[in-house]
């Protein structure tokens, strides 16, 4: 069973489980809604690169385990880019000129099948990251225009729905957690307290600066929706392609982490 079927497998079992949009090529975007209605919200992302696409098993053992009740709730997405990852799981480029034409790359392969890299498509200074590129490829292509790609604009406009309190983003890899984007006075304290807590309990170090990093979905969250939102890179040290494995530890460590979440939230509110 590849991970697009997997993900779409073991939602179906979870309770509360809906699309939030197509990908270009047809995928549901899953999310699966956790807890409450009522209370804070939290949006949880995993798979937005392709060949990170088994952070996704960090995202389902979260909704696997949620066990919080309370008006709280998260809302968790386990694989914003379904048609990344088919492509880096087995090279099927799914009718697809872009991916066809690329077919070489795909174990490296981070964009959607399109060839933009989704996390440099948000509207938050779009464009000026210093790895952006603007031309298709595996990598950091910004795209044609902000949300251009069907996958950026489908967690965009339900974001906008949600207005979450915080937002967490699985990645791979580095052991790092990301959270600094031109954030000042209060809003940087906060954010930066928020981001210190999180990486102390999930074991992974806060490295802070925007790090020349942009148009990114937590850029956009914190720019545009003024909320602490993280970066999180999974698995300290290897190289590119992991498997489903190497992501044991994190899956562990990662578990309960929505209801810590909504512990921090509601001690400063
Ligand atoms: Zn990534």
């Amino acid at each position: 069973m590849d991970i697009v079927e997997t993900v779409r497998t073991e939602l179906r079992a979870a309770a509360d489980t809906f699309s939030i949009g197509k990908s270009e090529r047809g995928n549901d975007i899953l999310c699966a809604h956790c807890g409450g209605h009522g209370g804070r919200q939290i949006i949880i992302t995993a798979g937005i690169h392709a060949r990170e696409c088994y952070t996704a098993f960090v995202a389902l053992r979260q909704i696997r385990d949620y066990n919080i009740r309370g008006d709280d709730g998260a809302y968790i997405i386990p694989l914003v880019n379904p048609d990344g990852a088919r492509f880096f799981e087995s090279g099927d480029a799914q009718g697809s000129e872009i991916l066809g034409a690329y077919a070489g790359e795909y174990r490296k392969w981070k964009a959607n099948a399109s060839g933009v890299d989704l996390n440099c498509n948000f509207d938050a200074n779009w464009g000026m990251g210093a790895l952006n590129k603007r031309y298709v490829g595996a990598s950091d292509y910004i795209g044609a225009y902000p949300f251009c790609a069907a996958e950026s604009m489908a967690l965009k406009l339900f974001t906008e729905r949600v207005m979450p309190s915080a937002t967490v983003s699985y990645h791979c890899m580095g052991g790092e957690l990301y959270w600094e984007f031109f954030q000042r006075g209060a809003a940087r304290r906060r954010d930066e307290a928020f981001a210190a807590a999180v990486a102390r309990k999930i074991g992974v170090k806060k490295v802070d600066g925007h790090l020349d990093s942009a148009g990114g979905y937590k850029d956009w969250c914190v720019q545009r929706l003024g909320i602490p939102a993280v970066t999180v890179e999974l698995i300290k040290s290897g190289s590119h392609p992991f498997c489903a494995a190497d992501f044991a530890p994190d899956v562990e460590a990662n578990a309960d982490l929505p209801a810590f979440i909504f512990d921090l939230l509601n001690e400063r509110s």
